[in-house]
């Protein structure tokens, strides 16, 4: 069945989402502020136009949804020291390639001739590391539990595979206490949290429970296509008129309260919660995920020489107050101007899921 494509959706998908609509606006009493974490559900709201279908008194804001736009300056500028390390081959996904640090990116440090290349997957490091016995190989990543999960096999499989010249630079994140930083800001105005769904395949959503108990607002963990994030928000909505702050869940085709046990325990292996410096935020305790000490030896954290912190931010970005839910990048006088995806001045342009870059995309695309 052929439908006419409106915003990427098909017929019976504007149907269904009018419905949705219609729901949301017939349950709400008061006006509310739902604030979404994920960098795929802020493009795919962004990307489907869903904000055409919500009333006027609900607003929709953007948290800190992404963990790329979430590294600070100078995990980046020690990824481009180790990089121009003699003996080193370092692997690094395509994106974190290109995102600056205090004065160049890994690609320029690639046009300089060192062995930067870009990786698929982190297994596929190990099976580097053997094939040259006489390097360093450095994987360099960040993300959230899918991208933990992946470490945690690789460097599992270095231990069991007795590959030495192996090691790991990561900063990786763990939203829930991020979350929980947010909504206790005292100047937050968010209501409700929509939390991802593919996150909560690999974590479940356990961990919202006390966040939602003891911050009395409702959190929904959301798939990501535009029907789901409206069904999100009708949950959103409902608990919010009925007073209840607990944890529902949208995305039930494919999360579950515990997630994958198997996946869990292997991260758990390997990796621990750490506290982290969310770039735009400060550190956030249990924010993160550091090697647990027996894994020291793969770490490059620990095997490769320090480098001191530097600055955060570029002079007037709003990135803490649009993660914080206070500002749309539509507020930064930056946006655009001096601010673009090839020139960011701030945490929530550097990555193409951060909420300015997202915004910068769907604003100029026309
Ligand atoms: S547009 Fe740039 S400077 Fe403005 S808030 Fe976003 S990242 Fe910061």
């Amino acid at each position: 069945m052929f439908g006419l494509k409106l915003n990427g959706t098909d017929h019976s998908d504007e149907q269904q989402l009018a419905r949705l609509a219609r729901k949301i606006a017939a349950s709400m009493t008061h006006s509310w502020q739902i604030m979404e974490v994920s960098g795929e559900l802020t493009s795919t709201m962004l990307r489907h136009d869903l904000f055409r279908y919500l009333p006027p008194d609900l607003k929709i804001v953007h948290g800190p949804g992404c963990a790329v736009a979430s590294v600070p300056v100078h995990i980046f500028d020690r990824a481009i020291s180790i990089a121009q390390e003699p003996d080193v081959i370092f692997c690094a996904t395509a994106e974190l390639l290109r995102i600056p640090g205090s004065t160049k990116d890994l690609l320029e440090v690639k046009a300089q001739g060192f062995d930067v290349r870009v990786v698929y997957s982190s297994i596929e490091c190990i099976g580097i590391a053997r094939s040259n016995p006489d390097k360093k190989v450095v994987l360099f990543n960040v993300g959230f539990e899918s991208s933990v999960q992946m470490d945690a096999l690789a460097v599992w499989q270095a231990r069991r595979l007795g590959v030495s010249n192996f090691y790991l630079l990561s900063d990786h994140a763990n939203l829930p206490p991020v979350v929980s930083r947010v909504l206790a800001d005292r100047d937050s105005q968010v209501n409700a949290v929509l939390v991802p769904g593919q996150l909560a395949c690999i974590s479940g959503f356990e961990d919202y429970e006390p966040i939602a108990e003891t911050m009395h607002r409702p959190i929904v963990v959301t798939g990501f296509e535009p029907t789901d994030i409206l069904e999100g928000i009708l949950k959103a909505v409902n608990l919010l008129e009925y007073g209840k702050a607990t944890v529902e869940n949208q995305y039930k085709r494919a999360a579950n309260r515990q997630g994958n046990l198997e996946v869990r325990a292997l991260i758990s292996e390997v990796f621990e919660v750490c506290q982290r410096q969310w770039r735009g935020l400060g550190v956030v305790q249990a924010g993160g995920y550091a090697l647990r000490p027996e894994f020291s030896a793969f770490d490059a954290h620990q095997v490769f020489a320090p480098l001191g912190a530097c600055e955060v931010e570029g002079t007037g970005c709003i990135s803490s107050e649009i993660w914080l839910g206070m500002k749309s990048p539509l507020q930064c006088p930056l946006f655009g101007k001096t601010c673009k995806p090839d020139s960011p001045q701030g945490a929530t342009m550097v990555s193409t899921a951060g909420t300015c870059a997202a915004y910068f995309k769907h604003q100029f695309k026309k």
